[in-house]
């Protein structure tokens, strides 16, 4: 019998559409693990629980094949007692629907530990399509279509999910699935959206560092050298609040020359030298200085680089940024290095967006408050908690900040509490993964 998770995910799309499939869930049950809707699809169920790693008794996984596209689509919730399943939707090419699986799986698992850390009353969500082989992605009427494909699933899942932007899509992405779905955030300002969240992003940082320098009794931002890996949107914003808190420096270094352009322009003077690098230059990390702040790429910090590090703290915006969660973790904390995870730094992402059916208010206080160290939730507090818990425990703040977010989730919504289990109740006793291909599926296939 064929493993469907090794096929490569159109395969396995032409595979289902074959079988007469348009749709498949996979939902958490208590007795026996895990259910699947199609028993045609049973063995790959047993290879979402049997992938150790990413699996964790997540609540549900939502299959779709695109209606005009035929391309892979995924819904991934992971907890959902705070509310329903909210995280960015990614368009990425994956070898296989194994792969595919396993990033749904990791990536919603972190959302639902990123929004119960940050107190939104939202769960884990995340979304995935499998970007088609060849650069079709790029031809804006097919792209206008992937993503009202998408929509339309998100629609049919009744709000289990609510989508937005992530790595691969962008704004009118947002507005193309909005078209068709009110299940979206992120969404353009022109429709009511709440416009770049950068600004909040970097200034969450900013508070993250504050607390982290705080636990460590070594004072304020002031005086401090800080050395920045990227100033793009988040970190050209980092960099003003940096210097309106009174660092001694920031050095700092991009491989784009507009990036560093714009910003000798905006900060002359010698309390900011920005060196224009290679992509493959990472002398950056290896400065002396009080903070590190990594805004640019996943995956920095590794055995090669842990090593060399010359900074007492690392807190910074980009997403990953330990290459492996457990190993490196342990490697920066035996080199007696303060690690705010990013999941813990870089929440104002989310917080921005996720609440923009709540209407706009300047100065949001929903918002504001997130940078308020007197709110319990602010990102200041939140901060010290994980890193006090991993010092009482001795574990690493990965380890605490996980410990603490899962604790977290458990806190059912105040107003609704198990509406997400509800709806999905409701979308299985309607049949939902019994809808199967419409005619014009398999004519449109071959992207
Ligand atoms: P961006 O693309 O605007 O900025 C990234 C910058 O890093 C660019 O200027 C780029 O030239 C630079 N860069 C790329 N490779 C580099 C390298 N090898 N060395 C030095 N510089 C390099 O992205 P952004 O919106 O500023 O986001 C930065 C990071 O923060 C990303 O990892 C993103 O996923 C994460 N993040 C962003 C937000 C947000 O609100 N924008 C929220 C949460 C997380």
């Amino acid at each position: 019998m064929v493993d469907l998770s090794k096929l490569e995910p159109h395969v396995f799309a032409e595979r289902l559409a074959a079988l007469g499939l348009r749709r498949a869930a996979f939902l958490q049950d208590p007795t026996t693990g895990l259910t699947c809707s199609h028993p045609e699809l049973a063995g790959l169920g047993q290879s979402l629980i049997g992938n150790t790693r990413d699996y964790d008794r997540h609540q549900a996984v939502f299959l779709e094949l695109g209606e005009q596209t035929n391309v892979l689509l995924g819904a991934f919730l992971h907890r959902t007692r705070r509310g329903q399943g909210i995280g960015g939707v990614r368009l990425w090419s994956y070898a296989s629907v194994g792969d595919f699986l396993s990033d749904g799986l990791r990536l919603s698992k972190g959302m639902g530990r990123k929004n119960a850390l940050a107190g939104l009353w939202w769960g884990g969500g995340k979304g995935v399509i499998a970007r088609p082989p060849g650069q079709r992605h790029e031809d804006p009427a097919y792209r206008a279509q992937l993503f009202r494909d998408y929509g339309r699933f998100i629609t049919s899942l009744r709000g289990a999910y609510v989508t937005a932007e992530d790595v691969g899509t962008t704004e009118p992405d947002m507005a193309e699935i909005h078209a068709v779905t009110r299940y979206v955030v992120c969404v353009p300002g022109s429709v009511g959206g709440s416009g770049n969240p950068s600004p909040a992003t970097a200034r969450g940082v900013v508070s993250a560092m504050e607390g982290a320098l705080d636990h460590l009794g070594v004072g304020e931002l002031r005086g401090k050298v800080v050395a920045m890996q990227g100033i793009g949107n988040v970190g050209g914003f980092m960099l003003a609040e940096l210097l309106e808190r009174g660092v001694a420096k920031i050095i700092a270094a991009d491989v784009s020359p507009n990036a560093v352009r714009a910003i000798r322009e905006r900060h002359p003077g010698e309390r900011v030298q920005v060196s224009l690098v290679a992509p493959g230059d990472q002398s950056i990390l290896f400065e002396p200085c009080d903070v590190l702040a990594p805004n640019a790429l996943g995956g920095i910090l590794n055995p090669d680089t842990i090593p060399r590090l010359r900074a007492k703290l690392v807190c910074g915006a980009a997403n990953n940024q330990l290459l492996d969660q457990q190993r490196d973790a342990l490697l920066l904390q035996q080199r007696s290095i303060t690690y705010v995870p990013d999941f813990v730094a870089n929440r104002m992402g989310i917080v921005n967006c996720a609440n923009e059916q709540y209407g706009t208010i300047p100065d949001d206080p929903a918002i504001t408050r997130h940078f308020d160290p007197s709110w319990e939730n602010s990102v200041y507090r939140i901060t010290r908690s994980v890193l006090e818990r991993a010092e009482r425990a001795g574990i690493t703040s990965t380890e605490a900040a996980n410990a603490l977010a899962d604790e977290l989730a458990e806190q059912p919504h105040p107003i609704f509490p198990e509406r997400t289990s509800q709806i999905i109740s409701g979308l299985m006793a309607s049949g939902w993964a019994r809808a199967t291909a419409p005619a014009p599926l398999r004519a449109a296939s071959g992207a």
